[in-house]
Formats: structure tokens, sequence, C-alpha cells
């Protein structure tokens, strides 16, 4: 068999007819033996195979290397029309999956979630929003203009934008005549406006030109590394990571800059329109459809210099990434914890080893495994220590709640309300922070004790006021509060106890009745529109007391806030998480970091009943090194990461009883785990024993740095056949353990 001398040449390719592999992403997908089509096809090529009585997106992986007789494989039915994925991807792909456990097909389907990904390139008519007002308006045609306005310039295709706005293709249609909706054909393969690394910056401070010097010239070089760029919020991390961004594109590579939260993107968009001149592509769950497709296939053309993004752009089909930049890179959001499990910051280094790109870290409170690896040298560290300008660090002062003499049934000290009353005074704002979404976390009967669960998992019900409703914070359920309760029946004894945001809002408005409140809580807004509105809101300075749960630690920016109180500084450190102290410390500076960004030095009060616990000390004095030095101590004492390596496997079934016969199974079996030296604890109920109506067993494993811990797993797992209904997961680096 040669290749047809007709048609053009195939470089690296597989004759018409020649036995290929084929990856699809179908569920539990290995990959196939297929016979190459008609017009023959290369290694990396998007392709339409059979898969039983359906046709699948699949991609070429190889030569076949199965022993099923060839006379009874399938041909190809056709090549699509999409750049091949590259080799650096498939190999970034097999070392994720290698790394987290996780099938090839399951990471196939991350890489591939473009819709009509392989649909020829064609015209395609877009709706945008247009300069013109209707004559008349209705609230059909509102919403259109609402949702238009909400993506700010995204267009939409016709049937995305009508069922996003919840009205007839009619409606939108209607709204053409006057130009408040337009009309557009365009090209599917429509490239990004051309950022331009040539405009100036910001005049960077020395220690900002010195960090930006080095990122450059790590860009520069071409090659892999990874930074750690270090320094408080409000250091001017942005502004020198945006120099390393303009040396990236000056050497016409791609640069990538994963947030971890969309309500950060708008602010970050129109940085870089200022630094650049023009807007870069975004990749979140809040982007157009239209808009997905249109990035896939321009970032694998070049056509996307910059892309701004969520933990999933990582799997983007980038032509030539040469740098990606990790924000707020301690944030728990990188990590997913649904579907295929992977720490966004890991595989972000592991992409840039294997496409000779750069990394960096950024961060006021780096992970302990980033502390770490630059203290071991494995990654290079920049630290700003100063703030830009005038902006100081806030003091940091504790509350002692024991000393206080704080009424019951309230959350807010005397101290604290007067540290309040001395901003509203002087026109400054408050920040009232307590990581607790809700109303309250616990809803009781008072005759009968009974709390009130959710039905389907091992967790209260959390009143939401606002909602009027009782969530479950694990599954979503809802359910509306009951006037009796389920148990004794009894009517008019359910009471809320212990405090939300909701009741905290409540309170504070009690104390301070003359004060505008605003409440920051991620399950108060319908849209990431109607947050980023609340955003800007209070940014110029339409609220004196802002009230948040953790969405105000990350990033934002309000220039009058001089105040931040934060109601329970304890409330991370219970639990027996070996994490905790580290998050409490995170999480704590972050809120302080807030106060005092504009020109007036902040205050941030602690609330707290163990004032003298080592971390609220260490969040206290500020002594970051000290804090670091003693986690990591602990840590290498307790052989966990980052000085020992965890996995965790959860087993999952409608009933109790056959994941914990696995589970014994497998530690009954344990030897691959016994000959590299690993610990296997459990099986034992999970931390949440039941979720979504599945009873949940957990195993840990322990082991040394250098063991082959995926390998051992992977060969203690292999001869395991499920029991019907009973699902594994393997977790590699667990967040909590
Ligand atoms: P970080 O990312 O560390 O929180 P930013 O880069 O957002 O810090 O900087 C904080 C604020 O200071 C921003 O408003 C930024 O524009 C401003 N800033 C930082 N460095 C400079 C500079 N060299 N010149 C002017 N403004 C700066
Ligand atoms: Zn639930």
């Amino acid at each position: 068999e040669s290749p047809s001398l007709d048609g053009p040449p195939v470089a690296e390719g597989f004759a018409p007819g020649a036995r290929l592999g084929v990856l699809t992403a179908e569920p539990l997908g290995r990959v196939l033996d297929y016979r190459a089509p008609e017009t023959g096809c290369r290694t990396g090529d998007f392709v339409e195979v059979p898969l039983g009585p359906r046709r699948v997106l699949g991609v070429v992986w190889g030569p076949g290397e199965s022993d099923l007789d060839f006379a009874r494989l399938r041909p190809v039915n056709r090549v699509l029309d999409a750049a091949p994925m590259r080799d650096e991807m498939r190999g970034f792909l097999e070392r994720a999956a290698d790394y987290t456990l996780t099938p090839l097909s399951a990471m196939l389907r991350l890489a591939t979630r473009a819709p009509g990904l392989g649909d020829p390139p064609s015209m395609q008519k877009i709706y945008r929003r247009g300069p013109g007002t209707p004559d008349r308006m209705t609230p059909a045609r509102t919403r259109v203009l609402d949702t238009l306005d909400a993506y700010g310039g995204l267009a939409f295709s016709l049937g995305e934008l009508s069922a996003e706005a919840g009205v007839s293709t009619g409606v939108i249609k209607g709204l053409i005549p006057s130009a408040a909706v337009l009309e557009e054909d365009t090209p599917r393969d429509r490239p990004y406006p051309r950022l331009d690394p040539a405009r100036p910056g910001v005049a960077l401070a020395d220690d900002q030109q010195q960090a930006a010097a080095r990122l450059c010239a790590g860009v520069a070089a071409g090659g892999y590394g990874t930074t750690l760029l270090k320094g408080v919020t409000g250091s001017g991390k942005t502004e020198v990571y945006l120099e390393a961004v303009a040396e990236c594109l000056r050497h016409g590579r791609q640069a990538l800059v994963l947030l971890p939260e969309i309500a950060l993107t708008a602010e970050f968009l129109a940085r870089v329109e200022a630094r650049f001149g023009a807007r870069p592509a975004e990749w979140h769950s809040g982007v157009t459809m239209v808009e997905r497709r249109r990035l896939w296939r321009m970032v694998g053309q070049g056509g996307a210099q910059l892309v701004v993004g969520a933990r999933s752009a990582l799997f983007l089909p980038f032509r030539d990434l040469g740098l990606i930049v990790v924000d707020e890179e301690h944030d728990s959001s990188y990590k997913q914890e649904e579907g295929v499990l992977y720490n966004a910051r890991d595989m972000a280094v592991l992409r840039a080893s294997l496409c000779s790109a750069q990394v960096v870290l950024a961060s006021a409170t780096p992970s302990l495994e980033s502390w770490a690896n630059a203290e071991a040298g494995k990654y290079a560290r920049l630290d700003l220590t100063s703030r830009f300008g005038k902006a100081e660090l806030p003091d940091m002062e504790a509350l002692d709640m024991r000393a206080e003499d704080t009424a019951p049934g309230r959350w807010i000290s005397p101290s604290l309300e007067q540290a309040v009353q001395d901003r509203l005074a002087a026109g400054r704002q408050s920040l009232l922070f307590l990581n607790r979404r809700g109303y309250a976390p616990v809803t009781v009967c008072r005759a009968c004790g009974h709390m009130i669960a959710c039905d389907q998992c091992d967790a209260r019900m959390v009143e939401h006021r606002f909602l009027q409703r009782l969530v479950c914070h694990q599954c979503g359920e809802t359910k509306p509060i009951p006037a009796a309760c389920p148990s004794c029946k009894v009517e008019g004894k359910l009471a809320p106890v212990g405090p939300g945001v909701e009741r905290l809002a409540e309170e504070t408005q009690a104390l301070f009745p003359e004060a505008r409140v605003a409440v920051l809580s991620s399950d108060l807004f319908g849209s990431a529109r109607a947050l980023k509105a609340q955003i800007e809101a209070i940014a110029s300075g339409q609220a004196d007391i802002i009230i948040g749960t953790q969405l105000v630690a990350k990033g934002h920016n309000f220039p009058l806030l001089t105040l931040v109180g934060v109601i329970d500084a304890d409330l991370g450190l219970q639990g027996s998480d070996l994490r905790a102290a580290e998050r409490t410390f995170q999480l704590m500076r972050q809120v302080a970091g807030r106060a005092g960004r504009g020109a007036e030095r902040g205050l941030a009060l602690l609330q707290t009943f163990q004032p003298d616990h080592p971390v609220i000390r260490a969040i206290l004095t500020g002594d970051e090194e000290g804090f670091w030095r003693a986690e990591a101590a602990e840590r290498r004492a307790a052989g966990v990461p980052p000085y020992g390596r965890m996995a965790g496997i959860i087993i999952s079934a409608p009933e109790a009883k056959p994941a914990f016969d696995l589970g014994t199974h497998l530690a009954r079996n344990d030897a691959p785990l016994r000959r590299i030296g690993a610990q296997l604890y459990g099986p034992a109920p999970a931390p949440i024993a039941r979720i979504r109506g599945r009873h949940r067993v957990r195993m840990l494993i322990k082991a040394d740095k250098a063991a082959p811990l995926q390998s051992a797993i992977r060969a203690w797992l292999a001869p395991v056949k499920l029991p019907a209904q009973v699902r594994l997961a393997v977790d590699i680096d667990p967040q909590s353990f």
C-alpha cells in the first residue's frame, strides 16, 4: 500500500485503507482501530467515525495497534475541516491523563469543547447591539437588549440570543429595522483585533521594573520556566506580568492569562485594552457559543494572540503558546472537583514544559506548594515588596470576642460597631466579611431539636431569605421553608441558628439604619452582569457598608474602603483539614488587603475567640515567611504534600454497602501500593458521606515524594471490576485530606 499519487501528498500520513488508531471523546473510550478514509489522513486529524449506530468525533492518534482482524475494521467516515491536533497537544493530553489517572477520552473531551467543531468555515448571521432605539419597548424587547448589553460587544446567533433572552426569534427580528439590534454576516473564522505590544505601558517603579525584566528575559529565551511572582495586593503584579505578555506578543507567540473568577474578567479586559489597544479573546462559561467556536478555531490559527479565561482554557489548541499566567494561583477554584479532577495550576506547568513556554504564578499569598517549589529552586521567585504609590497594607488587630459584650443573637461586637460608625461619620466604606452564604447555616425546630437536612445529601439545608427557600450547598437542591417541623409537625417553632451574610446584613441595617448596605454573595446575582453592576456601584461609592462572602476577597478594587471587619476569623480553623491553616491565612490576608487601596491607610479587625492561635498570630503580624516555614515543617513531619504525595479514592454507590465492600476488598489487596512503601487509610465514610443520593466512601493513600504513585495505583486498580452502579474516582493531590 502506497499513498495515492493524486491529491496532495500526506506528510506522515496514512494511505487510504491503512490501519489507524482513533481516540474518541466517548465515555470510557479507548483508542480504537479504523481504516483510513479514501482521502487518506494524518496523525492529529479530527475525524468522524462510526461507533455502533452513531457517528462520533475522534482524533487520529497514530497507527492502529489492536490485533483485531483487518477485515472487521470500519472505515473513517470523513476527515473534518479543522486544523489537526498538534503533537504537543496530544502529548499534553496523554501526560495529563497519566498524571490524573483519568481515561484519555475524558481528557480529549476537555480539549474538544467547541461546539460545531469541524463544520466547514462559512458565513453566519450574527446579532449584536446597535446604536438605535426601538419606537416601542415591550418586556420581551427589553430582555433582548439587556442580554446584549450584558455581554458587552459579543455577538450571538439567532438561536442563542432567543434562548438566552427567553424570547421568540420574531422579537429579535423586530428590533432590526430600528437598528437597536444589528444583523451581520460574518465568517466564522474571524481573527480577533490585533493587540499592539509596542504601545507604551505605565512607567514602572524600580522593583516592578526589575521583576518585569526578569520575566521578559525568560520569555525571550524561548524555553520553559516557572516563576512565582509574589506581591501584596496592589503591588502591581498585573502591570508586571502584562510586560511579560507584551514581550511574548513581540515574539509572535500566544499568551494565556487564567483568572479564578469570571467576575474579575471585565476589569482585566479593560486593562488589557488600555495597555494594548484592543480586547483579548475570552473563554469561560459566560461566553456565547458563537464566540467559543470562533475562539477555538482562531487560537489554532494564531488569530487570537491573548486569551483570558477560566481553567478550561488550558485545553485550547494554541498554535504557539509562549506564556501562561495563573493569577491568584493559590485559589482553590483552580482545582476542578467534578469530572476530570485536575489542578489548573499544575496542568499549566505541565503544558508549558511541553511547549517551551514560561509560567507566571501570581499571588499575594502563594500556595504552600508553590512556595516550597520556589524554596527548592524548581521555580524562580520574584517579590514585589511595597504597594504601588502611597497605599500601604492595613493595620491588623484582633478583637477578642471573649472580652466583647456582644448581645445574644448578634455577631457584630461593640468595638467593631464603633469602628464602622467612625467610618460612616467620615464618609468611608466598611466591609464586613463572613464566609457563609444564605441567612442561617442551620434551621432547627425548637420543639423537638430536629435540624432540616437535604434529602439527597448528608448536609444541612441552609436558609436563604432572599430566595425564600432552603438550599443544599452540596447539590443545589432547594425546597420551600416549611411552616411546620417536618419531624414533629409542630408549627411556628423552626428557628434559624447561626449567621449567614443575609442575616448579617439584617443586623447591620438594624444597627446603622441610615447606611446603604450592599451584599456581595454569589447566589444573590442571577447573572455575571448583575454582579458586575453591583461591584461597580460599590467601587463608585454607592454603598457605605459591604457585606461579603469569599467573593469579595478576590481582587476587586474599592478605593473608598478603609475598614475590614472579619466576623468570624476562627471559622476556617475548625475541622480536621490539614490545609485549614494555609487557607485561613490566605483568605484573611486577602480580605484584609481590600482595605486601604486608596491613599488612606486601612484597618482590618478580626473577631476571634482564640487571639493566641498561631495562625491568627501569623495573620496579625504578617510574618509570612515565618508562617510558611512553620507550616512547611509540620507538613514535612507528617509526610504530606508538598513533602509527600497523596491520592484520594472516592467510591460511591446508591447504597453504602457495595461501596464499603469494594473499599474493603481493595484494602485487602493492596500489594502494588505496599511495594512502593505507600500507606493506605480507610475505607471510611467520606467527609460528606452522601451527595445527590450517592453514598461515598473514601480511602487515602500516602507515599514518599519520589514514589511512583500513579503507576502503583494503576496496577492496584487494574483488576477491579466495578459492580453495577458503583463508581470510583481517583483524586491525585486532593485539596483536603
Ligand atoms: P496587583 O495585581 O498586585 O494587585 P495591580 O497591578 O492591579 O496590582 O496594581 C494596583 C494598582 O496600581 C492598579 O490600579 C495599577 O494600575 C496601579 N499601578 C501599579 N503599578 C503602577 C505604575 N507603575 N504606574 C501607575 N500605576 C500603577
Ligand atoms: Zn443536597
